[in-house]
């Protein structure tokens, strides 16, 4: 789908050469002459971005107090002859400002950048808002430590024009490299929260190739990279632009402005990087027990439809094995809720422990538990639920006269049971386990399928 982009902009041939533009790279324009005009006819349409003509900051400060407005990006655009102050359109809030003549494709590499930057800033926003919903949200921790650049450049420091432009900005830490002692650092990549990558005047492509392994290497793909240039490589910077960099430093920017884009690029990454976070958090929340840290029931049953289809494809084994505390009950009346959890955290730990890493152990009810072992023949498996029962029977902890025991039903899967649904294994592995419980309780019970051995159940005391 289209982008759709608010023009506004008062000179009316305005209007009709950037909406010829952006309707021609196939953008939904909407123009008009100021936001009054706005209000007045388009009440309720939705726009990606603004693009924002022969203004001052007053108009950038009106669309940050505007709610159905102040999150878009904003290009604005000023006309050379007449003075403007750049940085202060920019610390007004513009993303960015440009000076006409504008050439076609550094408006549609700016505007495809900072559709980009925004539409993955909106994402990550949404899918923070529905975990929050979902009571998954997690404040993120408050550290703030200085921000950390490193400076990519073939042009030793003195040579660069950048070097001049940063000497008085003190509130970030820089680090200068060539691109060799950036490629000799190999998987030891230097860590920063912002990397400037000086585009190499007669190789501009060198610098592009390292922006594109930057993009798809896991430590460096969600930094900020700002490419530095000279003005006669601006096509190139643009190139970088569409390839993943967030912006482009010129030689025509002054000290201040340099220092205003790096920060916001810092600050930008930071907030993505909190918002990425807490995605992460809600993602864990919702595959994860709070209690025990064990996996949920939700992602035991994802997994044990995963671990079917794959001993089915394999034909590997694989057993399922449903784990119910005794008379927990009893345990819960005699010395309160808050005592049951400690032994509910004490089990879970124990059956943690004795499992493999490769095998899934979940918290699927109050105080019942799912075990899969995959790879793992019938009579292994048996004999790693006699021993798990013993481990959990043999829990002693301080002031719990009551014994802590649990029943088991196992189920093995085997090869030759290939049309056994998850969901049956799961029921036949709940049947053993209600065998195991009406057997006297501290013990395993299998669960063997009528067609291979009567009786259905057998059972094995610990
Ligand atoms: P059985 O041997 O037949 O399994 O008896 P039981 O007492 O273990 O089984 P029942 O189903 O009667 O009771 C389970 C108890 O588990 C009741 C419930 O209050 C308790 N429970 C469920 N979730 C939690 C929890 O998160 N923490 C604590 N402390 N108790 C819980
Ligand atoms: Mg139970
Ligand atoms: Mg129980």
């Amino acid at each position: 789908m289209s982008a759709k982009i608010l023009l506004i902009d008062p000179l009316a041939t305005n209007r009709i050469t950037f909406g010829f533009k952006l309707r021609k790279a196939h953008y939904v324009v909407t123009s008009v002459a100021c936001l009054d005009e706005l209000h007045a006819d388009y009440g309720n349409l939705h726009w990606d971005l603004i693009l924002l003509g022969a203004q001052d900051s007053v108009e950038i400060d009106r669309i940050k107090a505007d709610k159905s407005l102040n999150k878009l990006p904003i290009i604005a655009i000023y006309d050379q002859d007449i003075p403007f102050d750049r940085l202060a359109l920019l610390k007004a809030g513009a993303d960015e400002v440009l000076a006409k003549p504008i050439g076609e494709k550094v408006l549609l590499a700016k505007i495809r950048s900072l559709l980009r930057m925004t539409h993955s800033a909106k994402e990550l926003r949404l899918r923070e808002d529905t975990n929050r919903i979902l009571g998954f949200h997690e404040a993120p921790s408050g550290y703030a430590a200085r921000p950390k650049c490193v400076i990519i450049s073939d042009t030793p420091r003195k040579q660069s024009f950048l070097a001049e432009r940063l000497a008085d900005i003190r509130n970030i830490s820089f680090q200068w490299m060539t691109r060799n002692d950036f490629y000799a650092l190999g998987d030891d990549v230097a860590s920063g929260d912002c990397f400037i990558l000086c585009l190499a005047e007669h190789t501009p492509r060198t610098s592009i190739n390292l922006l594109l392994e930057m993009r798809s290497n896991i430590e460096t793909r969600h930094c900020a990279i700002l490419v530095a240039a000279i003005e006669d490589a601006t096509h190139s910077a643009m190139d970088a632009l569409d390839l993943g960099a967030n912006d482009v430093l010129l030689t025509s920017f002054s000290a201040q402005e340099v220092e205003h884009r790096i920060t916001a690029q810092i600050q930008h990454k930071k907030t993505n990087d909190r918002l990425r976070e807490s995605v992460q958090a809600g993602l864990d929340a919702a595959l994860n027990d709070p209690l025990t840290g064990l996996y949920n029931r939700r992602y035991a049953m994802t997994h044990l439809n995963h671990c079917v289809e794959n001993a089915r494809d394999g034909r590997s084994d694989l057993a399922v094995i449903l784990v119910d505390l005794d008379h927990f009950k009893v345990i819960n009346d005699t010395y309160g809720h808050t005592v049951g959890d400690t032994v509910l955290v004490n089990v879970a730990q124990r059956l943690k422990e004795a499992v493999r890493a490769s095998d899934m152990i979940a918290r699927i009810g109050g105080e019942e538990f799912m075990i899969l072992l995959v790879d793992t023949p019938p009579a292994i498996a048996q004999t790693l639920a006699d021993r798990l029962c013993r481990v959990i029977a043999s829990t002693v902890l301080p002031d719990i006269a009551h014994p802590i025991t649990a029943s088991m039903g196992l189920r093995s899967f085997l090869p030759q049971a290939q049309d056994t649904s998850p969901q049956e294994l799961f029921n036949q592995a709940d049947t053993a386990l209600y065998q195991a419980k009406s057997n006297g309780r501290n013990q395993v019970a299998a669960f063997i399928p009528t067609s291979m051995i009567a009786p259905t159940v057998t059972v094995q005391r610990s």
